[in-house]
């Protein structure tokens, strides 16, 4: 455990953060951020959980394209997409299911075929309606039994 100093002294020292033993909302006997108070677990959990977020994905996304474009981002970025490890996550993403999907639509679009999307949007439907044809097949097999069954008058 860090060292005990109180907000204002950390403050007065132009630390970001400081420790005071005392628990958190949530139980985390931690460090908190000078500026907000703030516990630092909290917030290390908060930004795990934004970054699996959609919305945290796409920023994530956006926030490479930027950097992409800058003049080290440039070089970095062509530098990793050379590289070994990156060769190798292109080619797990390519043996994944959601790889393979993503060819598939990209060679459906390129036929005029539906998309992976379309298909379960009409797997989504379908069933109900082939249940009720079977139901009306059923039943019109058992009333065909039932008149061939019946017996003669
Ligand atoms: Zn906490």
């Amino acid at each position: 455990m860090p060292r005990k100093i109180n907000r204002a002294a950390a403050k007065a020292r132009g630390l970001s953060r400081y420790f005071t033993g005392k628990l958190c909302a949530r139980g985390h006997r931690g460090e908190r951020f000078t500026l907000t108070a703030n516990c630092v677990e909290c917030k290390r959990l908060s930004d795990a959980r934004y970054q699996r977020s959609p919305k945290g994905r796409e920023a994530q996304r956006e926030a490479q394209r930027r950097y992409s474009q800058t003049p080290l981002g440039r070089e970095r970025t062509g530098r990793y997409n050379q590289s070994w490890k990156r060769q190798e996550a292109r080619q797990r993403y390519e043996d994944s299911p959601k790889g393979q999907n993503t060819r598939a639509d990209y060679q459906a679009a390129r036929s005029g075929l539906p998309s992976t999307e379309e298909l379960l949007a009409r797997s989504r439907m379908t069933p109900l309606r082939i249940e009720r044809r079977r139901r009306d097949v059923r039943s019109a097999e058992l009333v065909a039994s039932r008149r061939a069954n019946r017996p003669a008058r």
